[in-house]
């Protein structure tokens, strides 16, 4: 009887929920192996079609099958150069897993969990260092190191060119370090992660704002000869209900940037705490919602309550991660909208006015609109409101960067390639498409940086 879809273990959801070490726990050699023996090998690769970056699936499982697993991850890499992070984070359940063929009959192959598991086996056992690449071609500039920019960096170092990458914060990786939290991609592989890329021979500066410390035409002129933005779409959207400046209130990229890159999560070893309350409420219903809950749980709230306008059917959050929420105890109010964030005398939150909703007829994103009840208003008491429900673009690189197209939403507008109204400006990921995947924004700068080679080879 061929075998069934092998199970990831995990941390129980008692104990998980105490601390913010990683969920899933990976598979081991011998279950590898044995999800790699359900692969059909298919001739035309259906699953290939669901990636945007187009990994040979069927040749690494192969690869995996025959215990070949550092060669298994290097096939992954010609075409991934963030293998670990998107083993762990891609929304494989829509994407390469949903065109698998054994999907159709029952489950199909965990691609997904086997690409984590080869790039996880590479860096622990082997931590093969890239061959070092000649910098012989010209300087390209690329700002943000989010999985867009830190793609491109790497496809143009290994096509030869010196890239430098200029970054805002601290750190590099962009929502991968500052967004997604510990217990769901770990810092260390992250990190693990640039520094392939920097090994790569990419030069990677932080603590750069471009458009403030250093503008894109100041980037021309210093001899770049390209220019890739990447800088995603970090601006936080909010409910514009009243009581949403009171003490208490977060965006949720504030609530996890704090937690996360500024570690609040390890108060007090590290002195950055967040102010949370016994019972915190999210609102939204996608990965960021998710997090900020789960995240929530772990800093200490009693309950978390999850307040999302639409049913579970239309939460955007990736199905696991619903699953693993609930497991941990996060109380779903689903069809459920805040009207007003009530506060105390000295201006703290002490509760969330909310009414409930009904599904109306579909909306322009074919999804069925929430319609309020008349009269259905109740107060969920809570000391903290997480507001989770979505991020625009950063306008600086629009509003410093001459001859950019802008789109109504602050979007740059690009052509199939990641190419810009202005010459020799490329741009890609979440300032593109608005907030979307970590292997949309890779699939994004893997097209530009082959623009830009070819840009630059012909002019
Ligand atoms: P970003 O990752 O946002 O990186 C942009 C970088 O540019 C940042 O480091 C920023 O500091 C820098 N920058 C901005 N402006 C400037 C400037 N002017 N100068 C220099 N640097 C600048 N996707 C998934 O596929 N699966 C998930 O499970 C998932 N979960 C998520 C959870 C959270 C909490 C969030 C916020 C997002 C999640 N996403 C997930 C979405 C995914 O992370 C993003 O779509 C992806 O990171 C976009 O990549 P990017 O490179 O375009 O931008
Ligand atoms: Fe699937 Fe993502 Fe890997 Fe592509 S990169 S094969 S979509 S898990
Ligand atoms: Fe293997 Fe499924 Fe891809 Fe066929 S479609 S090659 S079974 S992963």
């Amino acid at each position: 009887m061929p075998a069934l879809r092998q199970a990831m273990p995990e941390q129980p959801a008692s104990e998980r929920i105490k601390n913010f070490h990683e969920v899933a726990l990976g598979y081991s050699e011998e279950t590898a192996k044995v999800e790699a023996s359900r692969c059909l090998q298919c001739k035309t690769a259906p699953c290939r079609n669901g990636c945007p970056v187009e990994v040979d699936i069927p040749a690494f499982i192969k690869l995996v099958r025959e215990g070949k697993f550092a060669e298994a991850a290097l096939k992954i890499k010609e075409k991934n150069s963030l293998p670990a992070v998107c083993g762990r984070v891609c929304p494989q359940e829509v994407q390469c897993e949903s065109l698998c063929v054994l999907g159709k009959k029952g489950s199909p192959v965990a691609i997904g969990r086997l690409e984590r598991f080869c790039a996880d086996y590479e860096r622990e056992q082997t931590k093969t260092a890239p061959a070092p690449v000649k910098r012989t071609g010209d300087k390209v500039a690329i700002v943000g190191s989010g999985p867009a920019g830190l793609t491109a960096a790497g496809d143009l170092a290994l096509a030869g060119y010196q890239v430098t990458v200029f970054e805002a914060l601290h750190k590099p990786a962009g929502v991968l370090v500052y967004g997604i939290p510990e217990f769901r991609l770990p810092k260390s592989i992250v990190a693990a992660e640039v520094e392939y890329i920097k090994n790569l021979g990419v030069e990677l500066l932080t603590n750069v704002v471009v458009g403030k410390t250093i503008t894109v035409d100041e980037l021309f002129e210093q001899g770049y000869k390209a220019v890739f933005v990447g800088s995603g779409a970090g601006s936080p959207q909010f409910l514009r209900i009243p009581g949403e400046n009171l003490n208490g209130v977060y965006s949720a990229n504030e609530f996890l940037t704090r937690t996360n890159l500024m570690k609040a999560y390890d108060f007090p070893n590290q002195q950055t705490p967040i102010g949370l309350g016994k019972r915190v409420a999210v609102v939204g219903g996608g990965n960021v919602a998710m997090d900020s809950a789960r995240t929530a749980l772990r800093l200490g709230a009693e309950k978390v309550s999850l307040v999302y306008r639409r049913s579970e059917k239309e939460m955007p959050a990736r199905h696991e991660e619903v699953e693993h929420a609930k497991e941990e105890g996060i109380d779903f109010n689903m069809l459920t909208n805040p009207v007003k964030v009530i506060g105390n005398a000295e201006g703290w939150v002490t509760g969330l006015e909310c009414v409930k909703m009904e599904l109306g007829a579909p909306d322009a994103s074919g999804r069925r609109s929430p319609v309020e009840i008349p009269g259905s208003n109740f107060v969920l008491p809570v000391e903290t409101v997480v507001i989770a429900i979505g991020n625009t673009p950063n306008p600086l690189i629009p509003q410093t960067t001459p001859g950019l197209e802008i789109s109504r939403k602050g979007t740059i507008n690009v052509d199939d390639e990641g190419k810009t109204a202005r010459e020799g400006v490329y741009a890609g990921g979440d300032i593109v498409t608005g907030a979307a995947t970590v292997i949309s924004a890779m699939g994004a700068g893997k097209r530009a940086a082959k623009a830009i080679h070819e840009y630059l080879s012909n002019r």
